[in-house]
């Protein structure tokens, strides 16, 4: 029997990357308000947040600061745009700051609302820079298996999961994708992380030449890969793929939605994983979700096309009434200033090898094939068969099975697809929270274990 609120809501609404059916039967959980790491239901009953809602809320919930901020800018200019030559300062003071914490250089700043509008704002400056440039055959843009980058028609073509392409007609035409850099799936016997790499640079490098160089505009990857199991690519990948990418004039861009501001214990996953990108894309923690903000960073050349480009036909065709809003700006400079005050990246940092340590220890359970992950960011890989590394039959459901059981033990942790379990708390995690975390969902493999043998 479905609650009051449970029921209403499968009569009205549509959940984003849901199983709609599921949920018709289940009912949604849903919570009322959230305090530090923790979230409560319309029961009152707690959940330990293990995903800072969806790899976003890096502050935890109740953050008053930015409540404040977004108070003030509300009541002083709530909404302004920055079309045609209006602006206002809360966006030029959060693009300063961008720039000045961003590893690469950046020219410029262009706020979009979210990750996949910052994605498809990607492909678009990918094109016009080199119809600008004068090469309109380089226009194709590779991505990874496995990769997320977002669902608007572009970001969902660039992104590597069936569930994105099966029912859409997607990918479009041009969007390419290389092979993921998963040490554990794709790795042949005996193959260490180092010469995985160096063959993965070495099929990118065929793939692109099969392609035609002049053909390929753009590469975009995740530092680590988020959505599709928390991936980490193995030693040495971006070191070796690099280069093939500066051979062929492409343009390279990190996809730092889930891995900016401090998940992987610096301020940007590129430094963590030695990506030298061309450019940026964020959203999520850049306002610890508190509003919907992100964007992409441009590089002088790009930049020195736009120009270019507007003293010709005159305008800079692309943005949205929302690009740069004024109370999500707001907020995202009070949070790089608690992000720079409160020292949260260090101090994640710090509290990466603890989290990664229990992270591992659960690699001996009899369920996880591979705990895998790097700063506050995790992944389990489920298997029938640790030897051979078999899964289970998708459709017995084991890993959301445990994020099910996970959830009666008052800990959220979301099921992907390929039955993984991602991780990744909020940055102000307590180290008693990170253990709490971690003995919950030790017994939520359990229960899960117990329930496969009945
Ligand atoms: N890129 C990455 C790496 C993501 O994880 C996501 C969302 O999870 C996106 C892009 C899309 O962001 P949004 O959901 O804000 O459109």
């Amino acid at each position: 029997m479905l609650s009051n609120l449970a029921a209403r809501d499968v009569e009205t609404l549509i959940h984003p990357y849901t199983n709609l059916a599921l949920v018709r039967e289940t009912g949604p959980l849903v919570l009322e308000r959230g305090h530090g790491v923790w979230v409560y239901d319309t029961d009152g009953r707690p959940y330990l947040e293990g995903m800072a809602g969806l790899w976003c809320t890096a502050l935890g919930y109740s953050n008053e600061e930015l409540v404040e901020a977004a108070r003030d800018q509300m009541a002083r200019l709530p909404f302004s745009h920055l079309f045609s030559g209006r602006s206002h300062d809360p966006a030029i003071e959060l693009a300063e700051t961008l720039k000045e914490i961003a590893p690469i250089p950046v020219s410029k700043v262009f706020f979009t609302s979210s990750g996949s509008e910052a994605n498809d704002t990607q492909v678009k400056l990918t094109w016009y820079l080199n119809n600008a440039l004068g090469r309109p055959r380089k226009k194709k843009i590779i991505a990874q298996r496995k990769g997320y980058h977002g669902v608007t028609v572009a970001s969902a073509s660039l992104t590597g999961l069936p569930a994105n392409h099966a029912d859409w007609d997607l990918p479009l035409p041009g969007f390419l994708h290389a092979a993921c850099p998963h040490h554990y799936r794709g790795a042949e016997a005996g193959e260490s992380e180092e010469a995985f790499s160096a063959r993965l640079a070495a099929e990118l490098d065929a793939f692109i030449q099969r392609e035609d160089p002049d053909t390929v505009a753009a590469f975009i990857a995740e530092p680590v890969m988020g959505a599709g199991g928390a991936i980490v690519p193995p030693k040495g990948y971006f070191a070796a793929i690099q280069p093939v990418l500066a051979r062929y004039d492409i343009r390279f861009i990190a996809d730092e939605v889930i891995c900016g501001f401090g998940r992987l214990g610096t301020w940007f996953g590129a430094e963590a994983m030695g990506v030298r990108p061309h450019s940026l894309s964020f959203a999520k923690a850049v306002t610890s979700a508190y509003m919907p903000l992100g964007g992409v960073t441009v590089e002088e050349p790009l930049y020195q096309a736009m120009l270019d480009e507007s003293r010709k036909i005159g305008t800079f065709g692309h943005g949205t009434t929302y690009s740069g809003h004024p109370v999500a700006c707001a907020v995202a400079i009070k949070a790089l200033e608690i992000y720079r005050r409160d020292r949260i990246v260090e101090g994640a940092a710090e509290k990466a090898p603890h989290f990664q340590r229990r992270l591992s220890a659960l690699a001996e359970h009899p369920l996880v094939g591979e705990a895998r992950g790097v700063g506050l960011i995790g992944g389990l890989e489920i298997v029938a068969d640790k030897a051979s590394k078999r899964q289970y039959d998708p459709k017995a459901g084991v890993a959301a099975r445990c994020v099910a059981f996970a959830q009666g033990e008052g800990l959220i942790v979301r099921f992907l697809a390929g039955d993984r379990i991602a991780l990744c708390p909020p940055l102000v995690i307590a180290p008693d929270e990170i253990d709490t975390l971690f003995d919950r969902l030790g017994r939520a493999l359990d229960r899960t274990a117990e329930w496969i043998r009945q």
